[in-house]
């Protein structure tokens, strides 16, 4: 691997075949938006892409939680023409075709994808960094021309931005990208903890997340490939309950990774699969993994080295324009299955007992399961209050509660440090002020749907709670939290934003 610089951009480059594959990585993605400018990254990549002339290049664009990349295949020349036009593109956004991609967004909808893993970090963030996968956001409608240039302006610059390139590097290429550092991501803080939990929320599967230290300890990467392994011998091959077994490590910060293990379940059987990861994780925990699993995971990594080289060689120029663009240290694969062969079992024992504090074990909502017990607490999703707070209540008008059984339990109340909401199955749900993420108005005006990165929403709407409680919410949502009306006429807000159960995810 060779790595130069083109216009200030790192480009990392390997030998290949005749034909040039490139990608330019950007250090941004999901986690770096907030509620209200959710799919903000996202209409960046096609406005970029929608700027480019019709060709036949093999190119594509990608929007993660983490990075946002164009990639091509093709002759030299036509590669480098593309990265030049994305960079151009970039530059300049063309943001008369905002109308248009947003629709395409609208149609696409893929930010249900995720969903197992958008509700493991969702228990640990809230409603802020990673933990945003889990909410589709007002919609990129509510997104203005002034939020996105300057969305594009602050991260798709020079300093954020990687190359790696396989095959003939495209001759003269230009990367002709506005000047601007490495913008200083948020670091979203993880809700407290002191011991090992489980939660429910909307993702389909089964899942459990860890937080661990440092990206190159080999160690709890190990542990992870080997607990992988006994689910697979557990949970598919010998119950069928389950077919595929997957993780994934996000780095949160270079000292803080997220690793989440995440599998899929038959239907009716998440609760029994979710005992076999606990059962599965907690038995490493003590007694850690046997030489001969150890021996396995290290075979394992070597065939998948010596199985396609060409996809070795482009996974790890991705990993060091990653690596450039995130501000972690690269390390080479070889030096990495190097690690792997050297670390002994206890410390991969020791690595694994140390997430137990953090672990969080992840059940889909309907799931019949009552937790693994022992010291392992349930945590709600949302800041589920056990009583409503003191502060001026409202509540549907005595005739709207003897007509419907639900209004009868329904109540609001505007407090001094909170909003709260009693919902029909008595919840109540409670957001500080200052935790107030967005507040969406509706088309008419007539009512609000309040967001708290707390996960915790309201809707305060005049029909159910009168015009004074919709008056008095008004008066204390900070101005800088109201969302502009959508440009163009949407569906029902309230309808299309509000979320099942009280958090802001889809149903
Ligand atoms: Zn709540």
């Amino acid at each position: 691997m060779q790595r130069t610089d083109i216009d200030g951009v790192p480009v990392f480059t390997a030998d290949g075949p005749a034909r040039t594959t490139a990608a330019l990585v950007f250090g941004v993605g999901l986690r770096d938006e907030t509620f209200a400018t959710i799919e903000v990254t996202h209409l960046v990549e096609h406005l970029a892409m929608g700027a480019l002339p019709k060709s036949h290049l093999r190119c594509n664009a990608v929007t993660d939680v983490d990075t946002t990349t164009f990639h091509a295949t093709g002759r030299p020349e036509a590669v480098g023409a593309f990265l030049e036009g994305i960079c151009r593109a970039l530059a300049d956004l063309p943001t008369e075709r905002m109308e248009l991609e947003v629709g395409v967004l609208q149609a696409e909808n893929c930010s249900t994808a995720h969903s197992t893993l958008g509700a493991l970090w969702a228990a640990r963030f809230g409603l802020t960094g990673p933990g945003l996968v889990v909410a589709d956001g007002p919609g990129p409608e509510y997104l203005t021309e002034e939020t996105v240039r300057a969305h594009a302006r602050r991260w798709f610059v020079r300093g954020n931005a990687a190359l790696w390139c396989t095959g003939p590097l495209p001759a003269g290429l230009r990367l002709p990208l506005p000047a601007g550092p490495r913008p200083e991501r948020t670091v979203p803080a993880p809700r407290p903890q002191t011991g090992p939990v489980w939660t429910k929320g909307h993702g389909a599967g089964v899942g459990l997340l860890l937080s661990a230290g440092r990206a190159g300890d080999p160690a709890l990467t190990m542990g992870v490939e080997v607990l992988k392994e006994r689910l697979r011998d557990t949970a598919r091959l010998a119950r069928g309950l389950s077919y595929s077994v997957d993780s994934m490590a996000l780095d949160v910060t270079a000292d803080r990774r997220e690793v989440a293990v995440v599998l899929d379940a038959r239907e009716g059987q998440e609760a029994a699969v979710a005992g076999l990861l606990w059962q599965a994780y907690t038995e490493l925990c003590a007694s850690g993994p046997t030489t001969a699993e150890l021996a396995h995971a290290v075979a394992g990594f070597e065939e998948e080295l010596d199985a396609d080289e060409r996809a070795v060689v482009e996974s790890e120029l991705a990993d060091a324009a990653y690596c450039a663009v995130s501000g972690l240290p690269f390390r080479p694969v070889q030096d990495v299955l190097e690690a792997w062969r050297t670390t002994p079992a206890e410390r991969v024992a020791a690595a694994l007992r140390g997430t137990s504090p953090t672990a969080i074990l992840y059940v889909p909502e309907e799931t019949d399961y009552a937790g693994p017990g022992g010291p392992v607490e349930r945590r709600f999703v949302c800041n589920l209050q056990a009583r409503l707070p003191v502060g001026e209540t409202f509540r549907p008008s005595a005739l709207a509660r003897l007509f419907s059984r639900e209004n009868s339990r329904v109540a609001l109340v505007v407090g001094e440090r909170e909003l709260a909401h009693r919902d029909s199955d008595g919840d109540v749900h409670s957001i500080p002020w200052e935790l107030v993420e967005a507040a969406l108005p509706t088309q008419d005006g007539r009512a609000v749907f309040v967001v708290g990165r707390n996960l915790c929403s309201a809707v305060v709407d005049e029909e159910r709670f009168g015009r004074r409680a919709v008056a008095a919410v008004q008066a204390r949502v900070p101005t800088a939290r109201w969302l502009p009306r959508p440009r163009t006429a949407g569906d029902d807000l309230v309808g299309a934003a509000s979320p099942a159960a009280g958090t802001a995810g889809r149903p």
